[in-house]
């Protein structure tokens, strides 16, 4: 086996022992393989075993990934920070977006899906706070304005609300966060009852994800092979290991 397909059946046996720990069916428990970073010759070789879905963070990357990669039968998932002005490109590669945190940025996508004549699934990505609880350090809607958010949402017409996102604070035990994302996309799921999608889980801490309920857990590091970023703040940069061209 190549490591790709080590890593990917290692990752697998994590969601799927993670999944029947919590007396969950692992088909319940889909894998996000976030590709941001990557060669595209590694998303062929993931996608040549049999991983359907992946995940970028930045919209330029993920426009050049998908087309060179588009004689793949691989859907597209946008994880990042998104800028009003990529919505479009974004949209136009069918990718599902992940990281929906405010009106502006849903009516820009609906716009998009509207245009694009195939309506955008999103998630909405809650803020679970820092290490401190405190707000604003990597993205999403303050919980408390979630459920204004998600009837915005639901009403436009070129958008698919699937369910809620969330990134557990850096530094700190991810159960807690975990757990109250999972009353919270719970919630979503009563008043929205098409958003039965609950997006959370990386490489260090899937098996708390799984347990607070994730539907899909979102893995790149442990996929690739890379060592994690720990130090350095934002899962977003440039790796340092991994030498061969990646583009972005
Ligand atoms: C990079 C990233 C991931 C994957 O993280 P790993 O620790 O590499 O598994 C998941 N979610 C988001 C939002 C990311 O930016």
């Amino acid at each position: 086996m190549t490591d790709l397909a080590q890593n990917l059946r290692a990752v697998r046996d994590r969601i799927d022992a993670a999944a029947r720990a919590a007396g969950r069916d692992p088909a319940t428990v889909a894998l996000l393989a976030v590709s941001k970073t990557w060669p595209a010759a590694d998303v062929r070789a993931l996608a040549g075993l049999g991983q359907s879905d992946f995940g970028e963070n930045r919209a330029q990357e993920l426009v050049g990934k998908a087309a060179e990669l588009a004689d793949l039968p691989v859907r597209w998932h946008f994880i990042g920070q998104l800028q009003r002005n990529k919505a479009a490109a974004v949209a136009r590669l069918g990718a599902v977006v992940h990281s929906v945190d405010r009106t502006s940025l849903a009516q820009a996508l609906s716009r998009a899906g509207e245009a694009a004549e195939r309506a955008v699934e999103v998630f909405l990505q809650v803020d679970l706070g820092g290490p401190e609880g405190e707000l604003g350090a990597r993205g999403g809607v303050d919980p408390a304005e979630l459920p204004a958010l998600a009837d915005a949402v639901a009403g436009l017409p070129g958008i698919r609300l699937r369910g809620l996102m969330a990134v557990a604070p850096r530094g700190a035990d991810p159960r807690p966060a975990f757990d109250r994302a999972g009353e919270l996309a719970a919630r979503l799921r009563a008043d929205h009852p098409e958003a039965v999608e609950f997006s959370a889980g990386m490489s260090g801490d899937l098996e708390e994800a799984v347990a607070a309920g994730a539907t899909l857990v979102r893995v790149g590091t442990a996929l690739s092979g890379r060592r994690p970023l720990t130090s350095r703040g934002d899962t977003g940069v440039t790796p340092v290991t991994r030498a061969s061209g990646a583009p972005g």
